[in-house]
């Protein structure tokens, strides 16, 4: 249930509602919006009194709220969701926004030498994974702590944001206290623990789609997060498993559609490991941007031959620089 407040109410008049549906058992979040501000009410089972509220000042309407999710919903939230971090601006009509860099954070001067490489083609944010997830316990896991302080001096020495993943809710202390953005995989969509540290953070999430999620079940994940305090959420598609096994993963370029239609989180889309391999990656990333991602996340690599992991999908710079040129196209 949201109770919609009129476009003149008071922040005063806002607090005795919160104050209200307090006292009733549960719990409101106000989701201000460009013109009016909606209070989002959380815990109710069934119908609420609406005779307890309809007659606060300030109050316009109550309206019920027709999906599982709530504050990850549009019709809580009308207008697309923008994150700002620093002076990079992600989702509404803002230009997409490229987060690019190696896989996996590999020693300080391949860090180094990739973020210069991105940069200079026009990334705002790099990307480089510190706690690598990876499918067998005998390939690199990443460097840990080391690489996070890595992609820290990549921050002082560039100017661009990272991001980079938290692989569970110990190393997310982590994660937030060294990168701009925090990461949760594609195989921790649904780690419950994890999702709820992530509510606490401080720092944006970038919530990427499990392999076999819905598109419900991602947005459920997302109300975990945002549940817990933290409304800064990007969200991911990365490509899914389906009976297709020419790619990696199928990218599911509707998904873009089907989120945004239902939800006013950004959505940006990772080709990289939808692909699998390197020469579909700036095809799919046409793709992406035509449909209105809010931004693309790029494995790329000075030198992806000898990259530690991915190699196959990852970028040579001149692959970047001609995947930022035609997409410059395109979004315009
Ligand atoms: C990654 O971005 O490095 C990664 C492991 O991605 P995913 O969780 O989508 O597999
Ligand atoms: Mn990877």
């Amino acid at each position: 249930m949201l109770v919609i407040m009129k476009n003149d109410a008071t922040e005063e008049q806002v607090q005795r509602v919160i104050a209200e549906i307090k006292n009733m058992g549960y719990r409101g979040v106000p989701m201000p919006g460009a013109i009016r501000t909606a209070i989002c009410i959380l815990g109710n089972k069934g119908a609420v009194e609406e005779s307890r509220l309809l007659p606060l000042d300030g109050v316009k309407e109550l309206m019920s709220v027709t999906k599982p999710y709530k504050l990850v919903s549009r019709e809580t939230h009308p207008q697309d969701t923008i994150i700002t971090i620093e002076n990079v601006k992600i989702g509404g009509s803002n230009k997409p926004v490229i987060m690019a860099g190696p896989c996996a954070i590999e020693n300080e001067k391949q860090a180094l030498t990739t973020a210069e490489i991105v940069k200079q083609y026009g990334a705002t944010v790099f990307r480089g994974g510190a706690f690598k997830p990876r499918t067998s316990p005998y390939s690199f896991q990443g460097m840990g702590i080391d690489g996070l302080k890595i992609l820290k001096k990549v921050h002082d020495e560039t100017g661009l944001l990272t991001i980079t993943e938290a692989t569970d809710h110990v190393n997310l202390d982590d994660v937030e206290k060294y990168a701009d953005i925090i990461q949760i995989g594609a195989r921790n969509m649904q780690n419950y623990s994890l999702l709820k540290r992530a509510g606490e953070a401080k720092k944006p999430i970038l919530l990427k789609r499990g392999f076999a999620a819905t598109i419900d079940e991602l947005l459920m994940s997302a109300e975990y997060i945002m549940a817990g305090g933290n409304h800064r959420v990007i969200l991911c598609e990365r490509g899914i498993r389906t009976f297709s096994d020419n790619v990696r993963n199928t990218l599911d370029i509707s998904a873009i559609l089907s989120i945004k239609e239902v939800s006013h989180l950004p959505v940006v889309v990772d080709p990289s490991h939808a692909a699998g391999r390197r020469d579909y990656v700036i095809p799919l990333s046409r793709a992406a941007i035509a449909v209105g991602a809010d931004g693309l996340l790029i494995e790329v690599h000075h030198d992806p031959v000898h990259a530690l992991s991915d190699g196959m999908q990852s970028l040579f710079p001149e692959q970047f620089a001609k995947l930022m040129e035609e997409i410059k196209y395109i979004y315009k």
